[in-house]
């Protein structure tokens, strides 16, 4: 279908009304999380950020230059491809540790773009050690033991073997001790007590060999335990993104995500049915149904098949039937016709239907939905503001 107003190989339209839904990221409201987190946290803290899996999937590059703009010095990646991304998009200075620690024959690639390795096993910390001691280079690193998480961290005997040997952490220059808290969004469980006093003495132990060594022990989550947890490092990621860290009070965050999807058919039924794959839901004749451009292939997940809704004119509008590949049907019977037109969109995340909300109508959690978002909506950022928000 050639035209003289479409030639070969150039599209002409824009891409947001190509896009089957647009996903808004607020990167003000980004930074403003993490200035609450700062002013929150005790005096001297360093507030870092974690930017893994692309930043909680709001993307990489805008979230990690608008918070190096508003003086965040430190930041987490999972895997070293992410962070030497993160090195090219904010250039020399911060600080960037590497979560998932060094996979053997990368240890180059740590040092050439200064990235600090969190090591998380005897092993791992031998291999480091040879390295530099061979290489001769001085390379700063992290230290993570575990303090009853059982997941990544030398256990505590073998940092009590680590330490009783005198070469046991020679050629490291460890920049942080840190270890991770396994249940700090449920605020009352004893775990968090419990991995604070053990995570102290590791600290008091690491400290007799390395006095200066910082440490570091709270997520997001961790830091609104309270400033006991807090360190010299923390580690905030989801909070940042407007995830609620308290679960059981009031979101103390600000809401960063809005995603719309874009309304394709309206249909006023006729006939009494079912909506969907496998006729999973009644419909009664009359009911009026909104089906948009999006499913779970764009991390919509399917479980909020008949359990998740939008907001459409200000109106709750439930999910009706199976989420589709590319598809979700919504109830919108109580919404008044002029809102209900195809080419309008439905809100699925924002202030009124929030992250946290739609996790819940999935039974997951904020973190899954965010690290779901699918590549195929089309992403606007609202600029980080340099002033304060009130
Ligand atoms: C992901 C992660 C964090 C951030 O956790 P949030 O709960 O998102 O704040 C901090 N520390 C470690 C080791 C992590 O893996």
């Amino acid at each position: 279908m050639l035209s003289r107003s479409s030639p070969p190989g150039r599209t002409v339209s824009r891409p947001e009304d190509r896009a089957g839904a647009i996903l808004t990221v607020d990167l003000a409201a980004v930074v403003e999380n993490w200035r609450i987190l700062k002013k929150w946290a005790r005096p001297g803290c360093d507030m870092g950020a974690v930017v893994k899996a692309d930043a909680y999937g709001l993307g990489l590059e805008p979230v990690a230059l608008a918070l190096k703009s508003a003086g965040c010095n430190t930041f987490y990646v999972a895997h070293i491809d992410g962070a030497i991304s993160l090195r090219q998009i904010i250039g020399p200075g911060p600080r960037i540790a590497c979560l998932n620690g060094p996979n053997k024959g990368t240890e180059r690639d740590h040092v050439a773009f200064s990235i600090m390795p969190v090591l998380s096993t005897p092993e791992q910390i031998k291999a480091w050690q040879t390295f530099a001691l061979k290489e001769d280079v001085l390379v700063e690193s992290v230290v993570q033991v575990d303090s009853g998480m059982n997941r990544l961290g030398v256990s505590e005997r073998e940092f009590a073997t680590l330490l009783a040997d005198p070469d046991g952490f020679l050629g490291l220059h460890p920049q942080i001790f840190m270890s991770h808290l396994a249940c700090a969004d449920d605020a009352a469980h004893p775990m968090n007590k419990s991995q604070l006093e053990r995570f102290r003495v590791s600290v008091g132990a690491f400290r007799t060999r390395f006095p200066d060594c910082k440490a570091s022990l709270a997520n997001s989550s961790g830091i609104w335990l309270g400033q006991d947890w807090h360190f010299e490092y923390a580690r905030p990621g989801a909070a940042l993104y407007g995830v609620n860290p308290t679960p059981s009070r009031a979101n103390p965050m600000l809401p960063v995500v809005n995603l719309k999807a874009r309304i394709i058919q309206v249909r006023l039924v006729d006939t009494p049915g079912h909506v969907g794959y496998g006729a999973a839901a009644p419909v009664r004749e009359g009911a009026k149904l909104a089906t948009v451009s999006m499913g779970y292939a764009d991390g919509y997940l399917r479980s909020l098949g008949s359990s998740g809704h939008g907001v459409l004119d200000g109106i709750k509008v439930p999910v009706v039937g199976r989420v589709s590949m590319d598809l979700t049907t919504f109830d919108v019977s109580n919404v008044p016709d002029p809102a209900t037109l195809p080419g309008g969109f439905i809100d699925v995340i924002s202030h009124a239907v929030t992250v946290d909300d739609v996790a819940r109508a999935a039974s997951t959690i904020g973190y899954e939905i965010l690290t779901a978002l699918g590549n195929r909506f089309h992403r606007r950022y609202l600029p980080a503001t340099s002033a304060p928000r009130v």
